[in-house]
């Protein structure tokens, strides 16, 4: 049994010692204390089944025992040294990631975590194209920094300072958007930005193909390539955010971009690529990654012997355990049962997404679409008393985001969807 710390205590000190900006799940915060794949255990031994897996970051199961044998090794023989000096842990690393991209996208740089990629790439695309201009997607998530919060567009997460010049086009919501799948009319919104929204000159072009934070969204159908040819004759370069749809979990493709038949000049990575680690990519052509070699960019963690070697483990396991086709097969089976749940439950407004990357949002009333926030509120407390740990997302936090550990099986999916079942009927 867990002798540590207990929660209460553990949040009195984060409410003294830590920044209030921390945001909590639940009315009580849970005390997690250990994982084993797709199961974490509270103080009291208590196990939950884990379908946000650390906000889909733990990619192959919580302690997946090669990913920690890979960091322990390398923690014994060397755990830092910076890239002043050679270690074949981040080549390996790289060599590995490289192989996974289509194209020309062959290099890499190695980051610590999401927000860093995202600066990078931004940085990149001005660099590379000689522009200011960023186009995002409404309701995008791509970080907190001074930089990466222009790019992120949910209100919740934007402080008043200066944004940049970042330019938020209209979000391709199958569900809520003004054009439903229409991804022509989208797109055309989008060259009209260009043309009278801005100077005309674009840097680039930033998205999620599956938005995560703004609440499981996949962009209508074609999207990406009708806009990736308008910013590339506007001058810029197309970025996909990839730090939670990539590396297999939609089940259909590896990367969340190839669900739309695109190749991104510039793709970021974090969250699942380390399975827990601080780990982040940036990975682009030769031409782009050049512009980077006018000056320094360094950077005294990236690529670290020990975040490598973990990096490397996690991109065999998910080959080893051909975790992309069990991401396909369990995700199908959960979409199905979800949909034969709505059909059941009004309140059930939408059920979305492909793979291990789903999206369930709660309405009060399916024509109005009107967001039942308090309701979904109720049920995140119910399905964690039930043992079943679910994400939320969208503005009123009226989705839940089902992205959980890859190992997760058709068992789990079953209890999570009779879960639900029973924490609705109970409402
Ligand atoms: N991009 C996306 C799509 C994200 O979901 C996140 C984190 N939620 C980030 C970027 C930022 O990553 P990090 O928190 O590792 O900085």
């Amino acid at each position: 049994p867990y002798k540590g710390m207990l929660g209460d205590e553990i949040l009195r000190k984060r409410q003294r010692f830590l920044g209030p900006s921390i945001f909590y799940y639940y009315q009580k915060p849970l005390n997690i204390v250990e994982g084993k794949m797709q199961y974490l255990y509270d103080e009291n031994g208590k196990r939950y089944l884990d379908a946000i897996a650390g906000i889909v970051t733990v990619s192959c199961g919580h302690c997946h025992p090669d990913v920690v044998d890979a960091v322990i090794e390398q923690s014994k023989i060397l755990q830092h040294a910076t890239t002043i000096y050679l270690h074949h842990a981040i080549v390996e690393f790289a060599e590995a990631l490289a192989s996974k991209m289509p194209g020309n996208l062959k290099v890499v740089y190695v980051v610590n975590s999401g927000t860093e990629a995202n600066e990078l790439a931004m940085l990149m695309a001005r660099l590379y194209s000689g522009n200011l201009s960023m186009i995002a997607l409404r309701n995008a998530y791509h970080g907190g920094s001074s930089g990466t919060i222009g790019l992120t567009a949910l209100q919740t997460w934007k402080y008043p300072i200066p944004q940049g010049e970042i330019h938020h086009v209209m979000n391709p919501n199958p569900y809520r958007g003004a054009f439903g799948s229409d991804a022509v009319s989208y797109a055309k919104e989008v060259e009209d930005h260009i043309n009278f929204g801005s100077s005309g000159n674009i840097a680039g072009f930033i998205a999620e193909t599956f938005q995560g934070a703004g609440g499981a969204v996949e962009l209508a159908p074609g999207y990406l390539k009708l806009v990736y040819d308008m910013v590339r004759k506007a001058g810029g370069v197309c970025i996909a955010d990839e730090v939670q749809s990539g590396f297999g979990r939609t089940g259909s493709h590896y990367w969340g971009f190839e669900t739309q038949g695109v190749i991104p000049d510039i793709v970021t990575m974090a969250k699942g690529i380390g399975n827990g680690l601080p780990l982040g990519a940036v990975v682009t052509t030769p031409e782009i990654a050049q512009v980077l070699s006018k000056k320094i960019q360094f950077n005294t963690f990236g690529g670290n012997p020990v975040c490598s070697a973990g990096g490397l483990a996690v991109l065999k396991v998910i080959d080893k355990e051909k975790r992309q086709e069990h991401c396909a097969s369990v995700g199908s089976h959960l979409i199905e049962r979800l949909k034969t749940l709505q059909q059941k439950h009004e309140i059930i407004g939408d059920v979305r997404g492909r793979g291990l990357m789903l999206g369930v949002e709660f309405v009060t009333d399916r024509k109005e679409k009107t967001p039942a926030k308090a309701e979904a509120a109720v049920l995140l407390e119910k399905l964690k008393d039930l043992g079943v740990l679910v994400g939320k997302g969208g503005l009123h936090g009226n989705v839940f985001r089902i992205k959980p550990p890859m190992c997760f099986t058709k068992d789990d999916a079953d209890f999570l969807v009779d879960a639900l079942d029973y924490a609705i009927s109970g409402m």
